[in-house]
């Protein structure tokens, strides 16, 4: 029986009906909202719309997305990049429409799952990064997901680059995280000071024209996902590191050079896990969120 995924992005509101094996049968993509009751109304309007398309009568489980992490106990969710979203109860309202389970995943969990479930071999150890609004990366060891959403949520100390009290403070109350170096808005920040008026793209377009101040935004960014990448390898040994998120799919560049950092550590050292650009594109957490629903389902 398929289930409906459901991502809430910075930027974005993703959602979809997907079958047991991963695959994305109908898609919808309201327009992003400022408010949780909009939040609420359009998840709503998409999900009848999928049901409607889909007309399947088995009642569907729902999984939610969320930037954030979603309180064990009570549910609500905590969130710093969408602070509309701080202390809401999306899955409560959500369940109280629909007569189906929903469950809520952190986002970064949610695309994990959903690129290693689309591996055509699972590793034993396997990590995925996501670059987009944030910066959050999942782990999955013996086909289980581990926990990395504690407290700090997603800025566990494995993301952080540099300790330097100089380091640019984080919206997570650290300093030196990679999100605030290669995050999107970081990344804008960056791009927009050297005078590119359209973020990302205009940024790829200066790097490929040989454009000096973009290849030190690009390289800075680089080496801070290398050293991420490095310090992930160090501690858990995986198999194979896959990289995705918005930025990297607007800013193809960043995996280019990593690629290459990466090709070149492989020629001495021991235990260098694959490194790789993520396969589901904006699908990642659609689909991962459907799937762990479905499993926690079982
Ligand atoms: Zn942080």
């Amino acid at each position: 029986m398929p289930a409906i995924g459901i991502d809430v992005g910075g930027t974005w509101i993703r959602t979809g009906v997907v079958d047991p094996t991963g695959r994305v049968l109908a898609r919808r993509r309201p327009d992003p909202v400022r408010t949780v009751d909009e939040l609420v109304e359009c998840l709503a309007l998409a999900i009848d719309e999928l049901l409607a398309e889909h007309n399947d009568d088995d009642a569907m489980s729902i999984g939610v997305a969320l930037p954030g992490i979603v309180d064990a106990a009570t549910g609500l969710i905590r969130c710093v990049n969408l602070p509309f979203l701080e202390g809401a109860d999306v899955v409560g309202a959500l369940a109280s429409r629909f007569d189906a389970k929903v469950t809520a995943f952190t986002d970064a969990d949610a695309a994990t799952w959903g690129e290693y479930r689309a591996l055509s071999s699972q590793p034993e150890r396997f990590i995925h990064l996501r670059l987009g609004t944030g910066v959050a990366c999942g782990i999955v060891v013996a086909n289980k997901l581990q926990n990395t959403s504690g407290d700090r949520a997603t800025h566990w100390d494995a993301l952080v680059v540099s300790e330097s009290r100089e380091a640019r403070p984080c919206k997570c109350g650290l300093r030196g995280c990679l999100e605030t170096i290669a995050s999107g808005p970081a990344l804008e920040k960056s791009a927009e000071a050297i005078g590119c008026r359209d973020g990302l793209d205009g940024l790829q377009r200066l790097w490929t024209k040989g454009d000096a101040r973009a290849a030190l935004i690009v390289r800075e960014a680089t080496d801070a996902i290398g050293a991420v990448i490095d310090n992930l390898r160090h501690r858990f040994a995986p198999q194979l590191i896959s990289v995705g998120g918005g930025v990297v799919d607007r800013l193809p560049c960043l995996m280019e050079l990593v690629g290459s950092a990466h090709a070149d550590l492989s020629s001495g050292a021991a235990m260098i896990p694959e490194i790789r650009l993520a396969r589901l594109g904006d699908d990642a957490g659609v689909v991962g969120a459907a799937l762990l629903t479905l499993r926690s389902s079982v």
